[in-house]
């Protein structure tokens, strides 16, 4: 493929392009908000936001719980952000006495 800023030839798998630096698979690699599984205190909603915009899990918290307070509307979209954002979904982890394969 090609680089959309340089126009030059670089890997058809590349994130970034090798002469320009520039993020090119930013459409592939999309990021998703989804819940993940570890570090969440109840459903994974606040954290969920925090790595999907890249900013501190405490500091969506905090918003959080000061919009549900002042707002008066509760945990209402807390619970629809539980219902609608997908679970992350499970890491593929090598089966339990798959090292010893190797041994001789
Ligand atoms: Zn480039």
């Amino acid at each position: 493929m090609y680089c959309n800023y340089c126009g030059k030839v670089i890997q058809d798998d590349a994130v970034v392009c090798a002469y320009c630096g520039i993020r090119v698979g930013a459409s592939v690699a999309r990021k998703r908000l989804v819940r993940p599984r570890q570090g969440r205190k109840i459903a994974g909603v606040c954290l969920g936001f925090a790595e999907y915009f890249d900013i501190d899990v405490t500091l969506v918290r905090l918003v959080w719980l000061v919009t549900v307070i002042m707002s008066g509307i509760g945990l209402i979209p807390y619970i629809i952000g539980w219902i609608v954002m997908p679970e992350e979904p499970l890491l593929l982890t090598a089966p339990a006495g798959a090292q010893g394969v190797t041994n001789p």
